[in-house]
């Protein structure tokens, strides 16, 4: 028993030579999987994602763009159904292989993985919702182009946030929710048989540039503030819906954002799949899903940037030995090392709990979401600590991931008003024995 615990071990070790699992119940098919997208993460994403980094926001997405190249081959293996359930036509991957994937995409590249996992977000939402509210429609109209893609050519996005209002959006629970003075300006409003909606969403929707669909949380009850929204799931092509210009940031740069802008679009009835009473809860269980996500993703930033700074460490001499022989630095790479191994526990252990229960622990999302950012933050911060001024360079991973990580802080919710959320859980629902 202790050999094969032995052994099992020396397998872990041989898999990546800076990555210990330290789950001995790991399958061997758990194992294929990290194997294959550890590959594209590094022959692919890395690679493209720093060709895009150097690009204007326009040339990220133009047509000769290597990011579609990317989406192509992602889609090509049908990886873009990982997170639909199996019995709508999707792969269905249990808790720990979606944070695998996730990890690994993060590893290679977090702003082409945030774009191509983001790509899956309506589509997920109308798997779920097409069985729950028995309308078959959501599947057919909706989830079918998705199931079927192959070339990478239908993708979503999660629309939400406005210009005027983004922590308002994410707030639920909070007593700012219910403000009738922050209710969101896109507004969708009943007319016969139909929703029409008009308003516009931020310059950060994630996709909101290259989408086909959207995911769409508008307001629907204005009296009731943030909480009179509702959910609709829609194709983009309608008539009175348009783009905004290529969004500039300094971070996650292969991720292309900006603006979606509704003028008069007529959606049917059935395209809405949230309305009234449960919007408040559909935002938190959004947050615990998408947050989830994130805090796979940054663990994946923050492992890629701590094997930087060991392999840099390995090669830099100065006083007269290898940097890595100096206590110091061995020091630095420890306190690194303990956050990336906190990071993935966590944020694994979050993706496995809120996999079933309804509804699920919003405050161990968020809690892995802000640890996990904040490790990929400090730990490329360190990394560049490492490399000197070599790591300030343009062109240097460790500089890019340093960016990237830097956006996370305040992605999918700025992370001191999800604490915010989470505080206010926390602070109601414990019994403390
Ligand atoms: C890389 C990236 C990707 C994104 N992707 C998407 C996406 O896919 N879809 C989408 O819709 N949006 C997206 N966003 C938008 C994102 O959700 C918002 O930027 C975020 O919620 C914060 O909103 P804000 O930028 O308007 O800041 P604000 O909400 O204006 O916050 C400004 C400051 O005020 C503080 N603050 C705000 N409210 C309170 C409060 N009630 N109490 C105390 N302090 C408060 C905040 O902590 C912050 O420090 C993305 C953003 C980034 C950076």
């Amino acid at each position: 028993m202790r050999d094969a615990r032995r052994s099992s071990r020396e397998d872990n070790r041989r898999e990546t030579s800076l990555y210990l699992e330290l789950n001995t119940g790991i399958t061997d098919e758990q194992r294929a999987i990290r194997d294959v997208v550890h590959q594209f993460a590094k022959k692919r994403l890395r690679p493209v994602s720093m060709q895009l980094d150097a690009l204007d926001a326009d040339q990220v997405i133009a047509a000769a763009s290597p990011l579609w190249e990317v989406f192509a081959e992602w889609y090509s293996q049908g990886n873009h159904l990982t997170f639909i359930s199996e019995d709508a036509g999707g792969i269905g991957a249990g808790p720990v292989e979606q944070h695998i994937v996730y990890e690994e995409l993060g590893w290679g590249a977090v702003d082409i993985g945030i774009s191509l996992a983001v790509s899956a977000f309506p589509f997920t939402y109308a798997a779920r919702y097409g069985t729950l509210l028995d309308r078959p429609s959501l599947h057919e109209e909706i989830l079918a182009p998705f199931l079927e893609d192959r070339e990478g050519k239908v993708r979503g996005c999660w629309a939400i946030t406005e210009p005027a209002h983004g922590s308002d959006t994410l707030g639920s629970g909070l007593s700012s929710f219910r403000r009738r003075d922050a209710a969101g300006s896109c507004r969708a409003v009943k007319d016969g048989g139909d929703w029409v909606i008009n308003g516009q969403k931020s310059s950060w929707v994630s996709n909101g540039t290259i989408a086909t669909h959207a995911c769409l949380f508008c307001t629907i009850d204005p009296d009731n503030g943030m909480a009179g929204g509702g959910v609709a799931l829609m194709p983009l092509d309608l008539p009175g819906v348009s783009r905004g210009k290529p969004w500039q940031k300094i971070g996650q740069r292969g991720l292309p954002q900006g603006e979606i802008f509704f003028d008069d679009v007529r959606i049917p009835e059935r395209y809405m799949i949230v309305d009234g009473d449960r919007y408040e809860a559909t935002v938190e269980a959004t947050i615990a899903g998408a947050n989830a996500g994130m805090g796979a993703l940054f663990t994946g930033v923050a492992r890629a940037a701590l094997e930087e700074a060991i392999a840099y460490s390995r090669e830099r001499v100065q006083g007269g030995k290898i940097i890595s022989e100096h206590q110091l630095v061995q020091h630095i790479l420890f306190e690194m090392f303990a956050k990336v191994e906190s990071a993935r526990q966590l944020s694994r252990a979050a993706i496995a709990y809120n996999a079933t229960p309804n509804p699920p622990s919003v405050e161990h999302s968020i809690a892995s979401k802000v640890l996990c950012t904040r490790a990929a933050f400090e730990v490329s911060s360190d990394a560049i600590q490492i490399f000197g001024a070599t790591g300030l360079t343009r062109g240097m991973l460790v500089e890019k991931f340093i960016r990237d990580a830097r956006m996370s802080l305040i992605e999918d919710g700025v992370n001191e008003l999800l604490g915010l959320v989470a505080g206010n859980h926390i602070s109601k629902v414990y019994e403390i024995d």
